[in-house]
């Protein structure tokens, strides 16, 4: 399988209640130093908000789920409460 092959299955749009990032109680915050660029947080974002190029999180759309944190096998993503410094 090659990289162009891979995509994610939806892209974010607005929804009737708006971007699902404004009831989110916590963010991702993403430690480029850990990340290994295994993708693995791409490919679980079920809001697929994060980029494939440089994992940067779209926290517009980002709601916050910590799937990604779970997901990632390096630890470099922590969850941070909303209105706390990462
Ligand atoms: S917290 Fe959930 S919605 Fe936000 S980037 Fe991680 S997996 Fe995606
Ligand atoms: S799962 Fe972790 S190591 Fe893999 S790309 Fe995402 S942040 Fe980087």
């Amino acid at each position: 399988m090659t990289k162009e092959v891979l995509q994610p299955l939806a892209k974010p749009v607005y929804g009737a209640g708006g971007p699902t990032g404004t009831w989110r109680s916590q963010r991702p915050v993403l430690d480029k130093e850990k990340c290994t660029g295994c993708l693995l947080c791409w490919i679980y974002c079920p809001e697929a908000v994060i980029a494939r190029e440089d994992r940067a999180i779209d926290y517009e759309y980002c709601k916050g789920c910590g799937l990604c944190a779970r997901e990632c096998p390096v630890g470099a993503i922590a969850m941070i409460r909303e209105g706390e410094e990462a």
